[in-house]
């Protein structure tokens, strides 16, 4: 090993290791499939340069592998791979400042949770996992001996105890391909013992595409869960499902809906994909990174590839297998590939109809998701045309029909709809109590025309992106063209009441009426539309005047 030199961490990475080390986190065994599944990356990206000629090699053929030593006497515990390997400015980079995106927010959430609750602290750590730093959890000293696979790379060692610095000097003998050498903590000592560790690994060995071995010895059979044949699929356990779930989605919580889905045609795909139970952008994260990773014969092309799904779907996680795509695709090219276009057009429609399964299986838990993963589903409908049809199919909203809290479909507002009813009707309103005592929901209710109530902000602009649904146009009943659906017939003598305006003295009032507030409205029209309220503003076309209304009326609460 030659001089060292030292450098700090930077500031993120050393509150973070203090986070880590400080941790009480329960499952400390997450440090082995971290170490893992980067020496897993560290080969796929090797494997890839290879295939595609990217990059002459320096590791030439040796065998791409994953060796893990446990040694109770030197209380260590090694990871060997044969991959990328890191140059010194990779390792400055990488091991140096926190890689991972949306580390910073993490770090916030964890910063607010605060030292008080060591509960949420956990959670967080356990929901996002923390990389090559949770070898700190475990080892007080870290040793990362690295050759890049690039042609005419030096070997280094990297060390740190995790706290304030590190060091890298230039070390001889250093196989291309990387070796972290883990001290352990003397209260971690179990993790340098072998059924130990062979049996964390045996939880996720299915999914690593290398052979791993633990002192000498292979410990997982090498098979991608995706191509089991799909006769064979029952033969996938939950537990199983579960395991690789959190391996291909870098988290700890149980997948709500899971798909495996094959064809042969249009495109040969095999594909096994989940819906998470949280997603991050639900703790105000910053938004997510695509979940879905592209690969060719069990050859991974593009991890957490943006160009396989559309963006509104980047919460599904899991891994998409083509044999259509050709290995030598240059990732650059990914994006403008007419064949990927195709694959993502054919994925999208299937991941539409599985969630409308779910929804049919079971209702209920579909509604869940629906509540927590809506904001995916509008965004869907808003940016992307050619499927927000599919899209619309998967919303739900509360209605006037359906006690608060109850959830309908388009399809089933449709069922209901008295075949006279040409449109789909509905409100945007801050809550269910205002859509229950709007001035406009009431001659619908009256006249039993059932009402969308929509929450959100963003519905609004939904609604007018679907434009219609199964030829129905979606109506709001506080515009103009809502009044159509009203009866137009005068309300029967018995519900005249004494005193009533007639028709010249009602507009002398209206032109009374614009007089004064000429500046705000373009007309004022006498209706026979109000039950018990005076007067209701009618949007014609804007929907600017009602939110400044909400906003005046929310603000005088
Ligand atoms: P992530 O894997 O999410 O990027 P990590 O903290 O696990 O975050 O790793 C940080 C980075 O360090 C990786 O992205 C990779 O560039 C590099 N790295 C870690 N382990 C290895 C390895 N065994 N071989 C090559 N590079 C590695
Ligand atoms: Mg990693």
């Amino acid at each position: 090993v030659g001089d060292a030199t030292s450098h700090v961490f930077k500031t993120e990475t050393q509150k973070l290791l203090h986070i880590v080390a400080n941790s009480l986190y329960s499952e400390k065994e997450v440090f082995v499939r971290e170490l893992v599944s980067n020496a897993a990356d560290a080969l796929e990206k090797l494997r890839y340069m290879r295939m595609s000629g990217a990059t002459s090699d320096a590791a030439g053929d040796a065998p791409l592998e994953i060796r893990l030593f446990v040694d109770p006497e030197a209380k260590t515990f090694t990871i060997q791979d044969t991959g990328v390997g890191m140059t010194e400015q990779e390792l400055n980079d990488h091991l140096g400042t926190i890689a991972r995106s949306g580390s910073k927010s993490f770090i916030e959430r964890l910063e607010e949770s605060g030292n008080k609750n060591a509960d949420a602290r956990e959670k967080i750590i356990g929901q996002f996992g923390v990389g090559f730093y949770s070898s700190f959890m475990v080892g007080d000293r870290v040793r990362v001996y690295t050759r890049s696979a690039q042609p005419d790379a030096k070997g280094y060692c990297w060390s740190s105890d995790g706290t304030g610095a590190y060091t890298i000097a230039e070390a001889e003998h250093v196989d291309v391909g990387t070796k972290i050498v883990v001290e352990l903590r003397d209260q971690c000592l179990e993790f340098a013992d072998r059924a130990k560790i062979e049996g964390i690994v045996f939880k996720y060995s299915n999914f690593v595409g290398f052979p791993i071995y633990l002192n000498g010895k292979k410990i997982n059979t090498v098979e991608a869960l995706w191509t089991m044949a799909s006769g064979d699929k029952s033969s996938i356990s939950d537990e199983q499902h579960t395991e690789f779930y959190r391996f291909v989605a870098s988290t700890w919580d149980r997948p709500r809906f899971r798909l495996h889905y094959k064809t042969d045609a249009p495109l040969s795909i095999n594909s096994l994909l989940y819906v998470p139970g949280n997603h991050a952008e639900q703790f105000g994260m910053e938004r997510m990174d695509p979940g879905v990773s592209l690969y060719s014969r069990k050859v991974l092309i593009q991890s957490k590839s943006a160009a396989l799904l559309p963006g509104w779907l980047r919460f599904v996680k899991g891994v998409i297998d083509s044999e259509d795509i050709p290995l030598n695709l240059s990732r650059e090219m990914l994006q403008d590939s007419a064949l990927i276009k195709r694959l993502r057009d054919v994925m999208t429609q299937r991941i539409c109809k599985w969630l409308e399964e779910e929804a049919r299986r079971n209702p209920e838990k579909y509604n869940l998701f629906a509540r927590d993963f809506g904001v995916f589903l509008k965004e869907g409908v808003c940016t992307d045309a050619s499927h927000k049809d599919a899209i619309g199919k998967l919303l739900r909203f509360e209605s006037s029909a359906l006690e608060k809290g109850k959830v309908t479909s388009f399809k089933e507002y449709i069922a209901r709809m008295p075949e006279s009813q040409a449109a789909i009707y509905y409100l945007c309103v801050p809550n269910r109590e205002y859509g229950d005592e709007s001035p406009y929901s009431e001659r619908f209710k009256q006249q039993n025309i059932e009402i969308l109530y929509l929450y959100d902000s963003v519905d609004e602009f939904v609604m007018h992106n679907l434009g219609q649904v199964a030829d129905k146009p979606l109506v709001s009943i506080d515009s103009q063209e809502a009044l159509k659906a009203l009866t137009t017939e005068q309300p029967d003598a018995a519900d005249v009441k004494a005193g009533q305006l007639t028709d010249d003295q009602a507009d002398t009032l209206a032109t009374w009426m614009l007089g004064q507030l000429g500046t705000t409205l373009s007309t004022v029209k006498p209706s026979k539309r109000l039950v018990s309220h005076p007067a209701i503003v009618v949007d014609p076309e804007s929907p600017t005047l009602r939110r400044m209304m909400q906003m005046v009326s929310s603000s005088n609460k």
